[in-house]
């Protein structure tokens, strides 16, 4: 971190913030210019939290140096993380395919997609049981008896299972049937339920929020790991824009960026991004191309009749087909579809 201090800052002043930045266990270089002084601190900055250095008497402004997140910093952990799911692992050198339905909705329903979505060549079932609904009035999840059914699937297929957590009783419910739990866009920055997750040890995927920054989604994540949870999963599922022709847009951008600046594995959701059935394949085509680990896809035995984002989801012949269009394209980026 560099504070650098205003034109006119007196050498009391200074002194004042080099005294105080010393008190606090760092160092200090002092650069002293024509104009301006600049202090340079060096240390673990965490000792400055909070101490609103910005307002001190004579400081100009304050640039930061390194990242806020030092967990999820590839500088500090240059190594790929690959997350364990069950029997899968996600960040290899394999893609993983996530499918299923939006809302877990019965019994026979989440039975029918684990079967087909297992057969096209998906590893993980995704399924809601916890649905956090833009409405009230919108059907909102069958809870805990949804992740039974859940489980129910996971042990007459083998595929590990995904359930969204909404809270802390769900999180209590979640940890008794499901092999990773997901913490969706509108929970990002619910960072008390991200220290509950983090606590859990279990794998996380953790969605983008809808307009979060890369620097607060590392941050969220951070919130996780801090618990001593390293095991977790991005996924990037659309921003916010002015762009109304689909739900959200998505920022492929991401998974460039959190490969650079992240040793966490990044998957893409084209579903929730597009909020259209037909833009699913294309978008997710282009995140296998771009170096994304992994897919998220909504599918239901019948979309027409869903209770929840049936306009995104695939029917199972379109799920196949979409596996078997990714095949080579994901062999060609050297993370073969299982
Ligand atoms: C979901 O995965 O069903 C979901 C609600 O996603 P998001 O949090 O990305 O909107
Ligand atoms: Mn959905």
């Amino acid at each position: 971190m560099i504070i650098i201090m205003k034109p006119d800052a007196s050498a009391a002043a200074i002194d004042h913030i080099v005294n105080f930045i010393r008190q606090n266990g760092l160092e200090t270089h002092l650069s002293t210019g024509h104009e301006v002084t600049i202090i340079g601190v060096v240390g673990d900055k965490t000792a400055l939290a909070d101490k609103n250095l910005e307002i001190a008497e004579g400081v100009d402004r304050i640039l930061p140096v390194t990242e806020s997140y030092k967990l999820t910093n590839k500088k500090f952990h240059p190594e790929p993380t690959i997350v364990k799911v069950g029997n899968t692992s996600i960040g290899g050198n394999n893609l993983v395919i996530m499918s299923g339905p939006c809302a877990v909705e019965s019994a026979e329903q989440v039975m029918e997609t684990a079967v087909a979505i297992k057969k096209a060549g998906a590893q993980i079932l995704r399924g809601g049981a916890y649905k956090p609904r833009t409405s009230p009035y919108s059907f909102q999840g069958m809870e805990e008896d949804g992740l039974r059914l859940m489980k129910e699937a996971r042990e007459a297929t083998g595929l590990p299972v995904v359930c969204e957590v909404t809270s802390q009783a769900a999180i209590d419910a979640a940890v008794k049937y499901v092999d990773m739990l997901q913490i969706g866009a509108r929970n990002m920055q619910n960072f008390f339920l991200l220290k509950e997750a983090g606590k859990t040890k279990l794998p996380v995927l953790l969605k983008r929020g809808l307009s979060a920054t890369i620097e607060e989604w590392l941050n969220a994540a951070e919130y996780i790991l801090a618990e001593g949870n390293p095991n977790v999963v991005l996924c990037e599922r659309g921003i916010r824009t002015f762009e109304t022709a689909t739900r959200n847009t998505l920022d492929l951008s991401a998974v460039p960026v959190i490969r650079s600046k992240s040793h966490l594995p990044i998957i893409v959701d084209p579903s929730h991004a597009t909020g259209v059935r037909d833009y699913v394949k294309p978008l997710a085509l282009a995140a296998v191309a771009a170096g994304a680990d992994g897919l998220m896809i909504e599918t239901h035995p019948h979309p027409e009749k869903a209770l929840s984002d049936g306009p995104q989801s695939l029917t199972f012949p379109q799920f196949e087909e979409l596996c078997n269009t990714l095949r080579p394209v994901a062999a060609l980026m050297g993370k073969p579809l299982a």
